[in-house]
C-alpha cells in the first residue's frame, strides 16, 4: 500500500513529489505518457525563478526529478492509470494493468495540446502537422521551408521565434488582429523580420492529403470572408490546451472546459484525493503556479496523512 502516488510530472507533479518525499513519504510517482510534461516541450523557460540567464524545459524537469528523487520518490517510466476507483479506501488504480492502492492520490495529469479540428490536420499529423515546434522543428522537411503557425498566445509567439532558425519564412496565423501572448513575447515577435503575421484569419483546410504531406493551408479571413491558399511545408498548431482530466469524469467535479474544480486549495470533494497544476488551472497555467499548487497538494496530502493516523 502506497501512503502518496502522483499522476503526472509535469512541474505540479515533481513539485508535490519533492515535498511528499521530503516528509518521508515515499511517493510514487506515475510519469504518464510524456515524462516531465509539457515544459519538455518547450524551448528556453525565461520566467521561471532562480534562473535568470533562462533554462531549458528539458532540463529543469530533470533537476525537478533528481531533487524528488534524492529525497525517496519512486518514479515510473510511462505508466498509464487505466482505471482509479477513489470514492472507497485505500484508493485503488489500475495502472498498466497493475493494481495499485494508495492512502492518498494527487492528481497532476496536466493538458493536452489542443487539434484545429479541420479537414487535413489529423490525416497529416507527423506527415507535416504538428503540435510541438521544439520537438519536430528541426526536421528536414521544414529546412528552408515557409512554414505556419496557428495561434496568437505566448505558445504560438515562442513556436515562430524558435521556427526562424530553420524555416525561410514563419505566417504566424491568427484570429485576431491583437496577440494575447505577454507584451515582451509579443513584441519580439512582430519585430522579427522573419515572422510575418496573418491577422483575422482561420485555417480552414490542410492541404495535400493525396500528396501525403504538407503543401499548403486554405486560411479564411473573418472579416472579410475571402479565401486563400497560403503554401507551406509545415503546419504547426498552437492555440492552447485541453485538462487531461477524462479518467476522473463522474468522480470528480470538472467544470464546462474540463478543469478540475477544486473545494479548498488542492482538496477536492473526495478525502484524501487532490489536484494540481495545468488540469485545475484555466487561467495562470505558469510552471511556477503549477509548481506551487503541487506544493500545496503535498502539504494537504501530508496532513492528511497525519489526521488518519493520529
Ligand atoms: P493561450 O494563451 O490560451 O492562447 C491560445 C491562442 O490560440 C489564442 O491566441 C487563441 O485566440 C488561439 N485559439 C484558440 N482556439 C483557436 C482555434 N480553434 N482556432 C484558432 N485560434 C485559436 O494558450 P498558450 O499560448 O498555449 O498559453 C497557455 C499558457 O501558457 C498561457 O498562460 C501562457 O502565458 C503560458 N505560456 C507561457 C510561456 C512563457 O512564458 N515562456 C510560453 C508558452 C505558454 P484568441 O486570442 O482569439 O483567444
Amino acid at each position: 500500500m502506497e501512503n502518496v502516488v502522483i499522476i503526472g510530472s509535469g512541474c505540479a507533479g515533481l513539485t508535490a513529489a519533492i515535498y511528499t518525499a521530503r516528509a518521508n513519504l515515499s511517493p510514487l510517482l506515475l510519469t504518464g505518457s510524456t515524462p516531465g510534461g509539457l515544459l519538455t516541450t518547450t524551448s528556453i523557460v525565461e520566467n521561471f525563478p532562480g534562473f535568470p540567464e533562462g533554462i531549458d524545459g528539458t532540463e529543469l524537469m530533470m533537476r525537478m526529478q533528481q531533487q524528488a528523487e534524492k529525497f525517496g520518490a519512486k518514479v515510473r517510466y510511462g505508466s498509464v492509470v487505466e482505471k482509479a476507483e477513489i470514492t472507497g479506501s485505500p484508493i485503488r488504480l489500475t495502472v498498466d494493468g497493475e493494481l495499485v492502492e494508495t492512502k492518498t492520490l494527487i492528481i497532476a495529469s496536466g493538458a493536452g495540446h489542443k487539434h484545429l479540428d479541420v479537414p487535413g490536420e489529423h490525416e497529416l499529423e507527423k506527415r507535416g502537422v504538428t503540435y510541438c515546434a521544439t520537438c519536430d522543428g528541426a526536421l528536414p522537411m521544414f529546412r528552408n521551408q515557409p512554414l505556419v503557425v496557428v495561434g496568437g498566445g505566448d505558445s504560438a509567439c515562442e513556436e515562430a521565434n524558435y521556427l526562424t532558425r530553420f524555416a525561410s519564412q514563419v505566417y504566424l496565423v491568427h484570429r485576431r488582429d491583437t496577440l494575447r501572448a505577454s507584451k515582451i513575447m509579443a513584441e519580439r515577435t512582430l519585430a522579427n523580420p522573419k515572422i510575418k503575421p496573418v491577422w483575422d484569419s482561420v485555417v480552414t483546410e490542410v492541404q495535400d492529403v493525396a500528396a501525403g504531406k504538407v503543401t499548403g493551408v486554405k486560411l479564411k479571413n473573418l472579416k472579410t470572408g475571402a479565401e486563400s491558399v497560403l503554401p507551406c511545408a509545415g503546419l504547426f498548431v498552437a492555440i492552447g490546451h485541453y485538462p487531461n482530466s477524462q479518467l476522473f469524469k463522474g468522480q470528480l467535479d470538472l467544470d464546462d472546459a474540463g478543469y478540475f474544480v477544486l473545494k479548498r486549495g488542492a482538496a477536492t470533494s473526495v478525502p484524501g484525493v487532490f489536484v494540481a497544476g495545468d488540469c485545475a488551472d484555466s487561467v495562470y497555467r505558469q510552471a511556477i503556479t503549477a509548481a506551487g499548487m503541487g506544493c500545496a497538494a503535498a502539504i494537504e496530502a501530508e496532513r492528511y496523512l497525519a489526521g488518519l493516523c493520529g
